[in-house]
Parts: C-alpha cells; sequence; structure tokens
C-alpha cells in the first residue's frame, strides 16, 4: 500500500549491516547480572540500573565486571545470540560483525578455544531464528594489551582456526598505543589471510592523540582494509581527498560515549558523508550506552536531515565494507535492493519526522 509507512518505522526497516559493535558493550544488563551472580560476583547496584553509573570510575567497575563475569563457553554462547537477537529486533540488522576481545577473559580462566566457540554457537543459533548472519572480529584492546599480547593472540587464531574468525580490530583508546606500535602483528595478521581493521581518529582523542595522518598508518603500514571512527581525518583535506579516491569504509558510531560530543560527532558524520567517503553506522557499545542500530540510525537522520536517498546510500555501503565472502555478498546486495525498492514504494512520502525514543513498537518486515 503506497503512501502508508511512517519516516521512523521506514528507518527502522531499512536493511542494515552492523559493522562496528563490541560484544563486552553489547550484553544485556540483565545477563551481565545473571552470569555476575553465577560466578559469584558481588553486583554494585540492582540489575535494572546496572549501567548507570555516576563517574568514570563507576564505567570501569561496570567494565570489569563484564571482563569477570563471563568465564564459560556458554557464557559467550548466551551473549553472542542475544547480541544477534537484539541487532535483528531493533533495527532489522541483516548481517553483523562483532568485535570480541580474547584478552578480557583469559585472566580469569576462559581460554581462547572457549570463548569462540561459545560466541560461534551463540550467533549460529541467532543466525537459524532470525535470519541475520554473523561474523567475529578478535581484538585487541590497547590501553591493555601489549603488541606481545597481539602476537599471543595470532597464536591462538592461528591453533585454533575458525572461518568464522575474520579479522583482526584493534580498539582502545588511540593515545595508548598508535597504529605503529601494531605493524608487526598487523602484518602478520594479513600474511595469516585475515582482514585488518583499527580505531582511529576518534574524536574523544586530540589531534595530537589521533590525528589524520593515523588513517594514513592504518592504510599504507598495517594494510587495514576497513576503518572504526575516523572523525579527526576531517582535520586534514588532503587524506580526506585521498580517502574518498580509494572508498575506505570507516564504521561510525553516533552514540558517543561522552554525552557532549555526540551532536558534534553527528556532524562530524555529516561533513565524511558530504565528503564522499564511505561511512556505515554503526552502535559501538548499544546496551552498556543505551542504544540500538534503530536507535543510531534514527537520530543520525534526525541529526542530518537525511531521508531515503541516505538511508539507500548507508544501507548498501554495509553490504559492499563487510567482510562477507563475495558470493554472499553478492546475494545480499541483491536482497537489499529489493527491500528498499519495496519499502521506498510504501513510504508516505510527506512524512519526515523521527521518533527518538530508543524503545519503540517494532515494526516488522513484510
Ligand atoms: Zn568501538
Amino acid at each position: 500500500m503506497a503512501g502508508a509507512l511512517a519516516f521512523s518505522d521506514y528507518l527502522d526497516l531499512v536493511p542494515k549491516v552492523e559493522l562496528h559493535l563490541h560484544i563486552a558493550g553489547a550484553v544485556r544488563a540483565s545477563t551481565l547480572a545473571e552470569l555476575a551472580t553465577a560466578n559469584g560476583l558481588q553486583l554494585p547496584r540492582p540489575a535494572a540500573t546496572l549501567y548507570q553509573w555516576k563517574d568514570f570510575y563507576g564505567f570501569l567497575e561496570v567494565l570489569r565486571l563484564g571482563a569477570l563475569a563471563l568465564r564459560h563457553r556458554a557464557d559467550f554462547a548466551r551473549v553472542g545470540y542475544e547480541c544477534v537477537e537484539d541487532m535483528h529486533r531493533h533495527g532489522n540488522a541483516r548481517h553483523v560483525e562483532i568485535f570480541f576481545n580474547p584478552h578480557y577473559y583469559t585472566p580469569n580462566g576462559a581460554t581462547y578455544p572457549e570463548i569462540v566457540d561459545g560466541l560461534i554457537e551463540g550467533i549460529a543459533r541467532g543466525e537459524a531464528e532470525f535470519g541475520v548472519s554473523a561474523l567475529l572480529i578478535s581484538c585487541i584492546d590497547r590501553s591493555v594489551c601489549l603488541p606481545s599480547e597481539a602476537l599471543e593472540m595470532l597464536g591462538w587464531m592461528e591453533k585454533h582456526k575458525r572461518a568464522q574468525v575474520v579479522g583482526v580490530g584493534l580498539d582502545g583508546a588511540e593515545r595508548a598505543g598508535p597504529p605503529l606500535v601494531w605493524v608487526e602483528a598487523w602484518r602478520q595478521a594479513g600474511r595469516a589471510g585475515y582482514k585488518r581493521t583499527a580505531h582511529v581518529c576518534e574524536d574523544n582523542q586530540t589531534l595530537f592523540e589521533g590525528p589524520p595522518e593515523h588513517v594514513v598508518h592504518c592504510r599504507d603500514a598495517l594494510g587495514c582494509e576497513r576503518l572504526d571512527h575516523g572523525y579527526n581525518i576531517l582535520a586534514n583535506p588532503d587524506i580526506v581527498a585521498r580517502a574518498a579516491r580509494e572508498a575506505m569504509p570507516f564504521t561510525v558510531a553516533c552514540w558517543s560515549s561522552i554525552v557532549p560530543n555526540r551532536g558534534p560527532r553527528q556532524q562530524r558524520i555529516k561533513k565524511m558523508f558530504d565528503a564522499g567517503l564511505i561511512v556505515i553506522p554503526g552502535t559501538d557499545d548499544p546496551t552498556m550506552f543505551a542504544t540500538t542500530i534503530g536507535h543510531g540510525w534514527r537520530t543520525l537522520f534526525a541529526a542530518n536531515g537525511w531521508h531515503k536517498a541516505e538511508a539507500r546510500r548507508l544501507s548498501l555501503n554495509g553490504v559492499e565494507a563487510s567482510w562477507l565472502p563475495e558470493d554472499r555478498k553478492a546475494k545480499l546486495r541483491v536482497e537489499f535492493a529489493a527491500a528498499l525498492d519495496a519499502l521506498d514504494a510504501r513510504l508516505d512520502p510527506a512524512d519526515r519526522t523521527l521518533d527518538l525514543a530508543i524503545e519503540r513498537p517494532r515494526p516488522m518486515p513484510g
């Protein structure tokens, strides 16, 4: 039926690819509370307010709880499954690539095989139930890991090779370890056939800590096929022009962990888009910072006055920038184009309002 779909519902139904999602920031508060209790840990607050910390130390306390609470294969299977379910229910993700940091969990007794096989079990169940495919990216948090630990992680990945683990990622504060520190590990990952990405030029880093030149280092020295964040690139028009020319994909996240930075970041994402960069909106740490993929898209579209043309471009950007095999990518491209055509035909052309509620009645595809 033509013209029946409100813009908020349309945007929630647009098929999406999520490429910037950390499993540590995507655990439901209720699940974290249950797993922590089952593993004999004390909660700092009741489950309902677990993610409502007062200050930075409160935030670190919850991060630490998350690292301590996930210990067994079944724990990882549960969070993997629930993450895929949330991506499906809150914004119609069709494919998800999930960052996980093995070094968060190994000090507490979980082994790399338990972590990875648990996650694979969870995402496989999610795919069977919701039709959402998922891949995994093994990550190094440079605030807590040394380059030698990146090599150690690669050793685990080689010893326990799994088709679902397609790449390596570098996260955590850029000031703690600029890109060139990781050259040896990232080159080794490339030789082993892994895709590579890195968090770079995040706008909570100064231009000294995360300068645009780091994009060049990630590309040329680390061999990254994709980059996460990238906002500080705007300070150097030459590097922006190169990134546009080379169609470098940037997985951006409009819901910054630093609340006053959310508005400015949404404008930076628009500037990156307008400069011809390939951007793909992601959620980063959705449950921890109270957002969903649908909410992130609605927020970004409301802030930037975007409509269906931008929705189509961002939706298809996700397919192109994903690390799916070429045949699966081709299939998804066709599916996405057909779904977008059908949604366009149903969209109420006069409606441009966007509901910015995080949780809202869920429109179902079809
Ligand atoms: Zn991130």
